[in-house]
């Protein structure tokens, strides 16, 4: 964890664009509460195939112009061509926007066929900084319980370090539960010469079921001994609440003593949950 120790700590909260009006109000207020505790940028999810493209764009300049707080769009590559990407990077530059979450991202389920110009995430981070240089911070996916799709460990492990070594600024994990498994995957990071800040990405648990479907579909694990406890809780959401903020809250506390360079809220559009865990942790405004 010694890399990690020397850099800043980075505090930042992720949404997804909403599909609704009453969605795009609920959003609205999440984001005036969590912008009281003055994280470093706000992060907007990009759907699959670009499905959301237009919708992740106008919620980044919603942030940026109403707020007044660095908005970074998420841009998944699969499925894509090297001239669209093109066109959705000449877009930002021109709406001023300096930071990007790059991805590979998924096929939408369902759909098979020709993966694109870009196959993966190392392939888009070259192609940024081919076409913008410096003008892009670049963030990229960190998987310390392993991409579920990854052949081996250590072979996700050399794909990471290809996308550092493309470009990469910072990275951002997939949620986890199992502080020791972030611990090793940046200490063999760290052997391989890999030491760019890997933020733990935070999922605060509020709903028992959605959490196992998307823990399923993304590979996340949670352990034994907290899926009982919650299973245990039936349809009392006030106990799984009260559950899930403390252990989410004792994992942020662990990561942040051993030296994680900041936290990354996976906050579903929502805001309770995420300002528990802060005031739990005795954080201060940005
Ligand atoms: P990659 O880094 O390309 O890795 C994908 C797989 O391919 C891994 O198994 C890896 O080991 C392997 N691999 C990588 N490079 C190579 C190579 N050169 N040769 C052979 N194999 C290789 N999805 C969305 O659709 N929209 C979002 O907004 C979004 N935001 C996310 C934010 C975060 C912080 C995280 C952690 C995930 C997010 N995802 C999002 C999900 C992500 O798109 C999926 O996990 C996807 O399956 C992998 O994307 P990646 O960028 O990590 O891919």
């Amino acid at each position: 964890m010694k890399s990690q120790r020397a850099h800043e700590k980075v505090f930042s909260f992720e949404f997804f664009p909403p599909k609704s009006d009453e969605g795009a109000e609920k959003l609205r207020k999440a984001r005036e509460a969590l912008a009281t505790l003055k994280p470093k940028f706000f992060s907007v999810t990009y759907g699959a195939g670009g499905s959301t493209q237009t919708r992740t764009l106008d919620t980044v300049l919603e942030i940026q112009r109403d707020a007044r707080f660095e908005a970074a769009p998420h841009l998944s590559c699969i499925g894509s061509t090297r001239e669209h990407v093109r066109e959705i990077l000449e877009l930002y530059r021109r709406n001023d926007i300096r930071h990007i979450v790059a991805l590979r991202g998924d096929m939408p389920s369902g759909m098979r066929g020709d993966p694109g110009e870009l196959r993966y995430a190392n392939e888009l981070v070259a192609f940024i900084r081919e076409e913008t240089g410096d003008h892009f911070f670049i963030e990229v996916a960190a998987y310390p319980e392993m991409h579920p799709q990854a052949p081996s460990y250590q072979k996700d492990l050399e794909n990471f370090k290809r996308k550092v070594e493309a470009g990469a600024d910072s990275a951002i994990t997939q949620y986890f539960y199992n502080a020791e498994a972030y611990y090793h995957f940046v200490d063999c990071c760290e052997k391989m010469d890999v030491t760019l800040p890997i933020v733990p990405g935070i999922m605060p648990i509020t709903n028992y079921t959605q959490l196992a479907r998307f823990s399923d579909a993304c590979g996340a694990d949670i352990p034994r001994w907290i899926r009982k406890r919650l299973e245990g809780y039936g349809e009392d959401m006030a106990s799984i609440r009260a559950f899930g903020e403390e252990v989410v809250t004792r994992l942020c506390e662990q990561l942040l003593d051993a030296g994680a360079p900041g936290l990354h809220f996976y906050t579903m559009n929502q805001s309770k949950a995420t300002l528990a865990i802060w005031n739990n942790l005795g954080l201060k405004a940005g």
